[in-house]
């Protein structure tokens, strides 16, 4: 069974970029009847915030997206602690005693002496004296992986087959001095932990795949598939970040921006697919396909998200925007399909609906004085339906001999107060007679 996860840290809301990775996630696991795990990776206390993790979690369901289980690293340390000493019995995890200076000193040396500057591995060869020397002045070590120098090689449902080439890599640090766990270990134990089947991510993370790989077999297991996804950018080609909160979903959601707007831009902006409207996750699931995803860049466009949400309001059916339209004590069908064409945003409504509820100031020209009262004159009988307003613009016509613009704006703006707008044959019924005979008596 497919098992997939996201796993955001909790030290910020999410933004479009990880909603491009919630997204690749969730499709593919809806695709293959497969679970949804959302992991919060939180082993950084100072910077992980219980309210980023709702937030967090906020964001999903507004997204549609429902996990099938939530679980915290900050909960398993258990597990961590377990795979450290099986990594330090077996020799694969190091204690290091150097501190950042040293190492710092350490890098330039190498760089001046033209090396790649890589940790050279001196803790390894400390006697167990020089450690204890070490420990009793105080000093904590840091724990290094030790990499196996050659070439990992996996692949990939996105970017083919992979080399990382661990063997310019420093050993990387998974434990703190302070004893806290950096993600590297943690992930990979939860991964195993939970059968996780697949890892979609964003390709940021490709070389630390090649690192995880090690530990993953190092620990007796197998790594999962990998599909590393291009990264969205923003308008200008710079990364997003968490921290800056630029295009958080948060926002965006209070910018007014439907769900399914925020979806489709997410996952198909930079794929081979047309940013259009979808009907559902579930159509979107049935489009998406890890071939889709390009290899360059994925660059957001504001103007693209505004168009499509448009689109998405154009077409919305009644029965999706009922509840919504309830809140503004607008729940009327014919209102929404006489309206919804004009919107930008769903709060729009409240102000087209001043069209057909009032209240609005007509506009009547001078020279049109006569016409409107005219047209007030003649105003047809009730009841009213899509055929009145033909029926009463073709007497106006042949009574006053206007047609075309000249016949068709005064009305317009008579009825509306202003120039543009929805079909006039449908707002009329809307209006109604009594209130129209009002407007055009002004
Ligand atoms: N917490 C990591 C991140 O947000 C997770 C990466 C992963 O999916 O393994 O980058």
């Amino acid at each position: 069974m497919t098992k997939v996860r996201f796993a955001p840290s909790p030290t910020g809301r999410i933004h479009l970029g990880n909603a491009r990775t919630v997204l690749a996630n969730w499709l593919y696991a809806k695709a293959n009847d497969g679970d949804f795990i959302l992991r919060f990776d939180d082993t950084d206390k100072e910077r992980s915030k219980p309210e980023y993790a709702r937030g967090i979690e906020e964001d999903l369901a507004w997204l549609g997206v429902k996990p099938a289980k939530i679980v915290a690293q900050s909960e398993r340390f258990d597990l961590y602690d377990a795979a450290r000493d099986e990594l330090i019995a077996m020799g694969r995890l190091y204690p290091c005693y150097e501190s950042g200076d040293e190492l710092d000193r350490k890098r330039s040396r190498a760089r001046a002496m033209g090396r790649p500057p890589i940790y050279d591995r001196a803790a390894l060869l400390m006697s167990e004296e020089e450690k204890q020397e070490f420990e009793a002045k105080g000093r904590k070590p840091h724990w290094r992986f030790k990499l196996d120098g050659k070439p990992v090689v996996f692949s990939d449902l996105i970017r083919g087959e992979q080399t990382v080439n661990t063997a310019s890599m420093s050993d990387p640090v998974l434990i703190r001095e302070d004893g806290t766990y950096l993600y590297t270990l943690p992930s990979v134990v939860d991964d195993l932990d939970l059968g996780i089947t697949h890892i979609i991510r964003g390709e940021d993370h490709v070389s630390n795949s090649g690192v995880q790989v090690e530990i993953f077999e190092a620990l007796g297991g197998k790594a999962p598939v990998f599909a590393h996804h291009n990264l969205l950018s923003d308008e200008q080609g710079k990364g997003l970040s968490k921290r800056l909160g630029s295009l958080s979903l948060m926002s965006l959601r209070e910018a007014g921006f439907e769900p399914m707007a925020i979806a489709i831009m997410a996952i198909i902006t930079g794929t081979s697919l047309p940013v259009e409207p979808v009907a559902s996750l579930d159509e979107l699931a049935k489009k998406f396909d890890f071939s889709i995803i390009s290899r360059g860049p994925a660059r957001y466009s504001q103007a693209e998200l505004e168009t499509l949400n448009a689109r998405i309001l154009h077409d919305m059916p009644y029965a999706e925007a009922k509840t919504r339209l309830e809140k503004f004590d607008l729940a009327n069908e014919d209102l929404w399909l006489t309206l919804r064409e004009n919107l930008s945003k769903f709060d729009d409504i409240k102000d087209w609906a001043k069209l057909a509820n009032g209240p609005i100031t007509p506009i009547i020209a001078n020279e049109d004085k006569d016409f409107i009262e005219l047209a007030a004159k003649n105003l047809p009988a009730e009841p009213w339906d899509q055929n009145t307003w033909g029926q009463w613009t073709k007497e106006l016509k042949s009574l006053s001999g206007r047609k075309g613009k000249s016949l068709f704006m005064p009305l317009r703006l008579a009825l509306t107060g202003r120039s543009d707008g929805p079909e006039l044959k449908s707002l009329l019924v809307l209006i109604g007679r009594k209130e129209c005979l009002a407007r055009l008596s002004e």
